[in-house]
């Protein structure tokens, strides 16, 4: 270390978060979890920002080499642009992804992934991705004497993961601070029921801190979680999502007064 080194600015003991630390917003949150010379990036963001992120991390004195692992929390643009670009600069970090996460990001499914959004002239670049290895519920990611709990949280998205470390959830794009939860799209692979399930897990996880792919970490708050469960709940039985609806009470009520004769008023 020299007098130069540039001071890391711990979110939790052993966690960076790269907009949290250099004090203004890159994009999605970039968490760098480290144990000694070794360390990983969940999530990377764009790929303009890719080589500042990088260098920042230098900055703080992190081995290049030290990189064990790139880690994709699911297969939003927004989330892993940057990744090709990442696996140029760390080429000694494992690239790791949910099965289904590989899957969309290796075939380049521009819609699943968000990179293409016609009706909103959306059409950013994805690099192609190849990942080392996928993770999924149950495994572990060891890092120096640390370890990641994977857990499958679909809902939002399929290959959606989250990561358990202690008292902390790194937690994607279950829910946010403000009781917002991942954007719900059929295209996207979106799906209520799962996304209640995961949020109920979360919710009764005793896990304390939550630590989402946007915005700011916040307390695991019950009321929170609820409100958000409560309001996906109402969801499954409207149209507002769509095909997404398990179903459509309007339509059965709709039925019963056709056949009854029923006329409006
Ligand atoms: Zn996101």
């Amino acid at each position: 270390m020299n007098g130069l080194m540039l001071a890391r600015r711990e979110l939790f003991p052993n966690v960076l978060e790269l907009n949290f630390q250099a004090r203004r917003r890159f994009g999605c949150c970039v968490y760098l979890v480290f144990s000694g010379p070794d360390w990983l990036l969940l999530d990377i963001g764009y790929e303009e920002s890719v080589d500042e992120l990088i260098e920042l991390i230098r900055q703080m004195d992190f081995p290049l080499a030290g990189c064990r692992y790139l880690v994709a929390t699911h297969a939003d643009a927004d989330h892993v642009q940057g990744f090709a670009r990442a696996k140029e600069l760390l080429p000694g970090a494992a690239l790791v992804a949910h099965p289904e996460a590989k899957k969309i990001l290796e075939s380049g499914d521009r819609i699943a992934s968000f990179a293409e959004i016609p009706a909103q002239k959306i059409s950013i670049d994805l690099p192609r991705l190849n990942f080392d290895r996928t993770i999924n519920e149950g495994d572990t990611l060891a890092l120096g004497n640390l370890k990641l709990e994977v857990w499958d949280t679909p809902g939002h998205a399929v290959g959606q993961l989250s990561f358990r470390m202690g008292h902390l959830l790194f937690s994607g794009d279950n829910i946010f601070r403000d009781g917002c939860v991942g954007s719900i799209d059929a295209h996207h692979g979106s799906d209520l029921p799962s996304f209640i399930a995961s949020l109920k897990r979360i919710q009764s996880s005793g896990v304390e801190w939550l630590l989402p792919s946007h915005g700011p970490a916040f307390r695991n708050d019950r009321k929170l979680l609820q409100a958000a469960i409560d309001r996906l709940g109402r969801y499954q039985h409207m149209a507002d999502f769509g095909t997404c609806a398990v179903d459509w009470p309007l339509l059965d009520e709709w039925e019963a007064e056709l056949a009854s004769g029923k006329a409006p008023g």
